[in-house]
């Protein structure tokens, strides 16, 4: 595997585990002690990341995903620590972000996201 040498490349890593299922990998990236079990996870498919603001150990992104046929946003200011020379991530704010009605949707239909996935 690519050596990870900073936050956002963790960040980028850990979205893409997301998106495999790979759990043992998002447990193995955190220093929380989670399970690498997926469950609830099965239904949700990973369309987009937006990386907003990288610097130092703090990564802001805005993923979508679709769940159930509805297109959403998770956005988030994670923060990373770097232990034993590995970053890991540490913990994120949530930010209360909504797709706007308007906005071109994520799914990359080209159609506004209110006559979409909305
Ligand atoms: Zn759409």
């Amino acid at each position: 595997m690519k050596k990870i040498d900073t936050p956002q490349e963790l960040m980028e890593s850990r979205y893409e585990a997301f998106k495999r299922m790979d759990g043992e990998y998002l447990a193995k990236t955190t220093t929380q002690k989670i399970s690498s079990d997926m469950s609830g996870y099965e239904n949700i498919e990973w369309l987009k990341l937006d990386v907003l603001d990288a610097k130092d150990d703090e990564v802001e992104f805005k993923a979508y995903y679709r769940d159930n046929g509805i297109v959403e946003v998770l956005h988030e200011r994670s923060k990373f620590v770097k232990v034993d020379d590995e970053w890991l991530y540490d913990s994120g704010v949530l930010f209360n972000t909504k797709i706007q009605r308007n906005e071109i949707c994520p799914c990359g239909s080209g159609r506004k996201y209110k006559k979409c996935c909305a």
